[in-house]
């Protein structure tokens, strides 16, 4: 099959072979290995095998296959690491701190007393929001899909 693929892109070169990583899973349409600089052992990033920048640009059955390997692989890390949790989350494009510009999903296990934060300590300055303007919100996304 003919995947989009960038010459710049370590992880297009990890799907390649030519980087070496520590693989997790893989099939047809995902690759998943560890993480090179793990935020916690078993650190693990799952990836589209084409190169897709951010959700916006990846076809559905590349997001299914990502979601369904996240979905299988989270409670598998969590066993082999002995984790009591994890967190499951992607950065989406520059602005959010993406680094690699070909998406992934990070899993990362956490620990009960980890120091670690939860993902709601990505956000920015929270807005002060009045009702219609959460009703204006949710139309104007509604009208996006
Ligand atoms: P981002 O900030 O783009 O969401 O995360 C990129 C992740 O990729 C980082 O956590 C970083 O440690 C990881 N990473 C970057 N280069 C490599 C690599 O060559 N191999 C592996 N296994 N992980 C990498
Ligand atoms: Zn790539």
């Amino acid at each position: 099959m003919n995947r989009p693929t960038d010459d710049d892109c370590i992880f297009c070169s990890i799907v390649a072979g030519d980087i070496p990583s520590h693989t997790v899973y893989e099939d047809d349409e995902v690759l998943a290995f560890l993480d090179v600089n793990p935020l916690a052992p078993g650190h693990t990033l799952v990836i589209p095998r084409g190169h897709y920048p951010t959700f916006g640009d990846a076809p559905n059955t590349s997001l299914s296959a990502v979601f369904d390997t996240i979905g299988a692989l989270t409670p598998a890390v969590e066993r082999a690491v002995a984790a009591d949790a994890s967190n499951v989350g992607f950065n989406n494009g520059p602005a959010s701190g993406q680094e690699v510009p070909h998406l992934h999903g990070h899993i990362i296990p956490r620990f009960e007393g980890d120091g670690g934060r939860p993902l709601h300590a990505v956000g920015g300055r929270p807005p002060d929001l009045a009702d219609d303007e959460f009703e204006e919100i949710a139309t104007s996304i509604a009208d996006e899909l």
